[in-house]
């Protein structure tokens, strides 16, 4: 795979994103109220949703679980109504996965006292206001649980289900905890092939207190995902009305609603109101429709398949049990997050060279927040600017479907360092 060249492109051109914007209008489709249409199986799900993080009785059956004692995932997508179909407002399914969003306080201000993933999602969209303003909505409770409960089965399991999805649907919405959502939120941009919008959202206080901003983010990112403005854009992650792409985004704080950033390249856009201002575009929505298709098409392989992937964090004096443990456990690739420019102690890196007689791949990156990480070398491959925990997602993808060393690499020179030429 070879480094993608724009050539003209090398400055982004505000006639560019009009172009964009225009192609990725979204196709007429259908109304119906999704308060009513979710209603009675809404009022026994909000009754049991007080209590426990049960899934709304009415969910479809589940068609996915990970194991026995895996918690069941539900991946029926539910078919538009004819009255959807019907109505000129784009049809958005909103996919949920939990997460503070659906957080149940003890009270009103209860801002940390809740427990998360607790409402149904059919609740919650039932008591957004104004949706017949944005859209057609309708909903599927995947899951409901905190972000970290989730595991790469399920993730592949969400991303075959928003590919699905969108085989019908002109946009759609996950849901999560915000814990993991940087993570989750590359998983599905590096996975999804469809170039419809998929946008991520969550929130930091919960659905049910005083000034939580979980209800604006919902609604919000239901309007982004209908106005079909980051079609192409791959995932999109949009909360406190700012919108970046999966690529790159970071939780920045544990407690403040204006957590997620994008360091070094900053968002892309925002929500104001009825205004989405889109500044920036990346190279996938440049090369246009159903040219910049990501590699990793889950459809190609199977849940078994996802490789076993670490993260090994250097400091000092740190030692090389970390790397001989996960080698040991049949490891196959670990992304290291070094010091400074990716550096790592000694004992790490006398512990990496014996892995990587084994087999092992690794990526360096840096611990620091921000910044770009450079050369490689033999079983070594630089993450350039990604976060360890993105470049642990995007090296699990590169070794599910590859045990070529020099594939590897160009698939992070392509999709990992996503630079224009
Ligand atoms: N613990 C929560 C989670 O990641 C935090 C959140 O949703 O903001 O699921």
């Amino acid at each position: 795979m070879e480094k993608r060249t724009f050539g003209k492109w090398s400055l982004i051109h505000a006639s560019a994103l009009t172009a964009l914007s225009l192609f990725a209008a979204p196709a007429g489709s259908v109304f119906a109220d999704a308060a009513a249409a979710a209603s009675s199986s809404v009022t026994a799900a909000a009754a049991a949703a007080t209590t426990s993080p049960t899934l709304p009785t009415t969910a479809p059956a589940p068609t996915t679980t990970t194991g026995t004692t895996a918690p069941v995932r539900n991946t029926a997508i539910p078919p538009m109504t004819d009255a959807d179909k019907a109505s000129k407002l784009p049809n958005v399914l909103v996919i949920a996965t939990g997460g503070t969003i659906a957080g149940q306080s003890v009270d009103q201000t209860s801002f940390q006292n809740y427990k998360a993933g607790s409402i149904p999602i059919a609740q919650m969209v039932s008591e957004l206001p104004d949706k017949q303003k944005i859209a057609d909505v309708e909903t599927l409770q995947f899951g409901n649980s905190g972000s970290s409960a989730y595991s790469m089965a399920d993730l592949y399991d969400l991303s075959r289900s928003v590919d699905e999805a969108l085989k019908t649907y002109d946009g759609v919405v996950v849901t999560s905890g915000t814990d993991t959502m940087e993570e989750i939120a590359y998983f599905l941009d590096l996975t999804v092939q469809s170039d419809k919008p998929v946008v991520i959202t969550g929130s930091m206080r919960p659905w049910t207190v005083v000034g939580s901003d979980a209800k604006a983010n919902l609604y919000n990112a239901i309007k982004l995902s209908a106005s079909g403005r980051t079609a192409s854009f791959g995932t999109v992650l949009m909360l406190n009305d700012t919108i970046n792409l999966a690529r790159g985004v970071t939780k920045t704080n544990d407690y403040r609603v204006d957590t997620f950033e994008t360091p070094m390249l900053g968002a892309v856009g925002y929500i104001d109101e009825t205004t989405i201002r889109i500044y920036r575009a990346p190279e996938r929505a440049l090369l246009g429709p159903g040219k910049g298709k990501p590699v990793f098409d889950l459809s190609k392989i199977k849940k078994a398949d996802l490789a076993k992937t670490e993260i090994a964090y250097s400091y000092q004096d740190a030692g090389g049990e970390a790397i001989e443990g996960f080698t040991a456990a049949g490891t196959k690739g670990i992304v290291t997050a070094g010091t400074g420019a990716g550096g790592i102690s000694s004992a790490m890196s006398k512990a990496r060279s014996k892995a990587i007689e084994q087999g092992v791949v690794f990526v360096t990156t840096t611990r620091t927040g921000s910044g770009s990480v450079y050369g490689g070398g033999k079983g070594i491959i630089s993450g350039d600017n990604l976060s360890p925990q993105q470049a642990r997602i995007l090296l699990m993808l590169c070794l599910s479907l590859s045990s070529d060393f020099e594939t590897v690499k160009s698939w992070f020179a392509t999709y990992g360092v996503t630079e224009i030429e």
